[in-house]
């Protein structure tokens, strides 16, 4: 592995003592690079090995629905590392607490945790880095150059950040060992009874769960080569057409790290498809989404007002005071209760199948900002639905998707108007130019 891919959060401990890896947003056994390095330094040591996750319920406004995808999800990981000889434990409560208890309890020589950066996890980190006697260190295992290496400062746009990560992705590109069989042994309580805990965790039961995409691995890897033959060559020429299906619909996996970003990369590449279409899916693949991690990296106002660039702050603040034609609430906002039905449409969308089409994101964002009474109420709102209803909410992609439309992130200025200012604007009339709104409207009001 790149050493580069890994930070010593904490050096400590004689080293002696089983090898933890904590799990957390890389919820995959297969391309794993924490989970390697851990395989590795207990085959090293010849110490047991086994992976942990730390349930925290009431998550950042997630239902049953993210919680019942994530949780599938990770049962299949139970299973695959059990062929490995590897135990799986679940934890419950606070996960910087509950394993900093477990590595004492356990006397645990090193801990291996994969990264995220966002405020959430990262304190978690904090906590366990401050309270574990052993050493812990972090392993980028979610992008494929590592968010530290691609940028060491906040980028401003696709632009800037494009160069930085093409110029150093191939020493970042090697294929991730597979995961040997675990030769020593460790014997920890099982793993949970998976029906009791989804049926016993409090979270909020009154979203749903969707039965149009399956969660965990072999799911992803399907859907993958799906798209593989059946999508990709049509990327270019569809992925903006929100009544057309032309994306992956890999997000919900890539959120959850139920595939790696780098195997999606590595078969794109290879794919006999469309040159274009390769290629405008490796932009959102690679740049997009490893621009929104650098974003939330570097800033730590990531998901509000205060975390605009100037120009933006100051346009929003000129045209505060602007009347607003239509003002809604959000109870009428997540009711899909506006006079407009292309974004009525896009919220039935989201509401009835967990994800909204990218398209109708910037959309649906845009008008949040235009219908509610400033920038930072629209923020609030647009966070609040997308982490609720979407399955790959609560992303580094979701805060950035929403201060791109609504605060100008990695965007230029445009051309004044109202409520806006200099912020982009999207209209119903450029909608309808660009793809047949009836048809899209007509397939959302037949979702149930
Ligand atoms: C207001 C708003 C909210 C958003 N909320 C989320 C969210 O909560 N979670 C989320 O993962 N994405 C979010 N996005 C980004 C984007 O819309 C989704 O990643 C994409 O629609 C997911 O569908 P897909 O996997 O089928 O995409 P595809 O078009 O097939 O793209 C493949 C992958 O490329 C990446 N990608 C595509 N578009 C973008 C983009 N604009 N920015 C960053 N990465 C991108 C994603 O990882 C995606 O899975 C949001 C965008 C906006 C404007």
């Amino acid at each position: 592995m790149n050493l580069d891919r890994a930070r010593i959060l904490k050096d400590g401990g004689d080293g002696r003592g089983p090898v933890v890896y904590w799990m957390s947003r890389d919820q995959r056994v297969e391309d794993n690079w924490a989970l390697a390095s851990a395989s590795e330094l207990a085959l090293e040591r010849r110490a047991p090995l086994a992976v942990v996750f730390a349930l925290e319920e009431e998550f950042l406004g997630a239902t049953i629905r993210q919680y019942g995808f994530m949780l599938r999800g990770l049962e299949m990981v139970e299973s695959a590392l059990a062929r490995k000889g590897i135990p799986f434990v679940l934890l419950r409560g606070d996960p910087g607490d509950a394993i900093s208890r477990f590595a004492e309890e356990e006397g645990v020589g090193t801990v291996v945790t994969d990264f995220s950066p966002l405020a959430t996890k990262r304190s978690w980190t904090e906590e366990a880095t401050k309270r574990l006697d052993c050493a812990i260190y972090e392993v980028d295992a979610h992008n494929m150059v590592p968010c530290w290496a691609a940028s060491p400062k906040q980028e401003y746009a696709a632009r800037t950040f494009r160069p930085k990560v093409w110029r150093i992705l191939s020493t970042f590109c090697e294929e991730v060992p597979a995961l040997r069989a675990h030769p020593h042994p460790w014997d920890l309580e099982g793993g949970p009874d998976w029906e009791r805990l989804r049926r016993e965790i409090s979270v909020d039961r009154s979203i749903p769960e969707v039965g149009w995409i399956e969660p965990g691995e072999g799911a992803a890897r399907r859907a993958l080569e799906t798209f593989l033959r059946k999508g990709l060559s049509a990327y270019q020429r569809d992925r903006n057409d929100p009544s057309l299906q032309g994306q992956s619909n890999l997000s919900p996996y890539l959120h959850f790290g139920q595939i790696s970003a780098s195997r999606v990369a590595l078969e794109v590449t290879r794919s006999g498809a469309d040159g274009a279409s390769k290629a405008a899916f490796m932009e959102e693949l690679v740049v997009r989404r490893e621009l929104s991690d650098n974003f939330c990296f570097y800033n730590r106002r990531y998901d509000s007002f205060e975390g605009f660039p100037a120009w933006s702050r100051g346009t929003l603040n000129d045209h505060r005071d602007d009347p607003r034609e239509h003002l809604y609430d959000l109870p009428e906002l997540e009711g899909a209760k506006t006079h407009d039905r292309l974004w009525n449409a896009a919220q039935r969308e989201m509401v009835c199948r967990g994800k909204m089409h990218g398209y109708m994101r910037m959309y649906w964002a845009k008008k949040i900002l235009e219908w509610t009474e400033s920038p930072e109420e629209a923020m609030r709102i647009a966070i609040h639905l997308n982490d609720r209803y979407e399955l790959d909410g609560r992303d580094p992609n979701g805060y950035v998707g929403v201060a791109w439309s609504i605060g100008g992130v990695h965007d230029r200025a445009w051309g004044e108007r109202e409520v806006f200012g200099k912020v982009r604007y999207m209209s119903l009339r450029g909608a309808m130019s660009k793809f047949d709104v009836g048809s899209y409207v007509e397939w959302a009001g037949s979702l149930e």
